[in-house]
């Protein structure tokens, strides 16, 4: 079969079993087969009569088959795009989504450019955040933590490939194993979806550390927003990802915890997605 028959009968099933729509699915096949070619798309749209091996069409099925059984494209092919850079993935870590970029140009365009800020990214998953603002802001001095090992291991190796090598990754649970190092900007995108969530269902392929935070989804969050202060140098900016019906806890936490000109930010779909505060000055200065 044509390498084109082999994309339209794998597309169909695609579009069937998931029901998912027929440009989604042609993308979704020529995605699975550009991995299994090693082949760029455009070189698959421009060899549409290429004959596959028995090999090749045996390993290609195997792919469908696995998307067939709900598996995320980005596992299947190891790699996700996320902002400006391409970033090899595994199931131990969560597949970096869109809506995080919006997290990353919270930052961008609220910090100088040219100073060498300290910057943290909490829970850094396949480096996603830290890796993005590295390559974007060559000054600014990155750090990374995850607690999970296989995590670790893979943001690394994303660093060296992306010759990004001034990001300095440590093994923490939070703020605990950073000590009394502070940062001009944490940024995080914390697991934050509650326990007992249905959309988990749809969500089996990938860590249940990196989405689930305790009953209400805000463990992880109130942790970062309670403890961020003593690690924000005075006037220092907090940045969370949170889910699209936490814009209103994260405000108040952000209050409480002394944040000043808080903000929430929306995603494309019109949701609350990110928050963002100022450490107030004053509250950093010993009590006279
Ligand atoms: N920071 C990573 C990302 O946004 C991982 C987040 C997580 O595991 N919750 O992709």
């Amino acid at each position: 079969m044509s390498l084109n028959n082999q994309l339209t009968t794998a597309s169909r099933s695609i579009e069937r079993s998931l029901k998912i729509g027929p440009r989604q699915a042609r993308l979704e096949s020529r995605m699975l087969m550009s991995s299994m070619l090693d082949k760029q798309i455009s070189w698959l749209i421009a060899h549409p009569e290429t004959l596959l091996s028995a090999a090749q069409t045996a390993s290609y099925k195997k792919l469908v088959e696995r998307r067939l059984a709900g598996e995320p494209i980005a596992y299947i092919t190891g790699k996700q795009e996320f902002y400006n850079i391409e970033l090899k993935i595994s199931a131990s870590v969560l597949i970096p989504r869109p809506e995080t970029e919006i997290l990353v140009e919270t930052a961008l365009c609220r910090l100088p450019e040219h100073q060498p800020l300290e910057i943290l990214d909490l829970g850094t998953g396949s480096g996603s955040i830290a890796l993005c603002l590295a390559k974007l802001r060559p000054n600014w001095i990155i750090t990374a933590t995850d607690l999970s090992d296989e995590a670790l291991d893979v943001a690394q190796k994303n660093a060296r490939r992306l010759g990004l090598d001034q990001v300095r990754f440590i093994k923490a649970d939070w703020f605990l194993g950073l000590e009394k190092k502070c940062f001009d900007c944490i940024l995080s995108n914390p697991p934050y979806i509650a326990l007992n969530d249905p959309h988990l269902a749809r969500l089996n392929f990938e860590p249940p550390q990196a989405l689930i935070s305790g009953e209400d989804g805000l463990d992880a969050l109130r942790n970062i927003i309670k403890n961020a202060h003593q690690h924000l140098h005075s006037g220092g900016l907090l940045v969370c990802e949170h889910g699209y019906d936490q814009g209103q806890a994260c405000h108040e936490l952000f209050y409480t915890s002394g944040f000043t000109n808080v903000m929430c930010i929306k995603d494309l779909a019109g949701l609350d997605r990110v928050t963002y505060g100022k450490t107030n000055p004053v509250s950093n200065q010993p009590a006279a």
